[in-house]
């Protein structure tokens, strides 16, 4: 049984055995590891890896909220143009009523 623990903090020390994402925590034992492979995991390194996640969802958002910002004034610059040229076709249509009606 010592053996396979030493195996398994191996594969932690060099930590390239495990190319799995997914990691559960036994809470009694204070451990992580694979959820796919079992390997033990670096507890440190999956608060790393979820930290760095949890950074790119926060640029992620910030990236999509810029975005959703530039759409939103697009919109309104759409809804403005669209305003304007109903507005030039209804003085068109009276302007034609008026002119054969002379
Ligand atoms: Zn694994």
């Amino acid at each position: 049984m010592g053996d396979v623990i030493d195996q398994k903090v191996f594969k932690l020390k060099r930590g390239k055995y495990c190319p799995h994402t997914q990691s559960s925590v036994d809470r009694y034992q204070r451990i992580v590891e694979c959820v796919k492979c079992g390997a033990l995991l670096d507890p440190f390194d999956v608060v790393l890896d979820l930290a760095q996640e949890e950074d790119r969802y926060t640029t992620s958002i910030q990236r999509l909220r810029k975005e959703n910002e530039r759409l939103d004034k697009d919109i309104q610059e759409l809804k403005r143009q669209e305003r304007n040229a109903k507005a030039r076709l209804r003085r068109l249509r009276t302007k034609e009523g008026k002119s054969s009606d002379a």
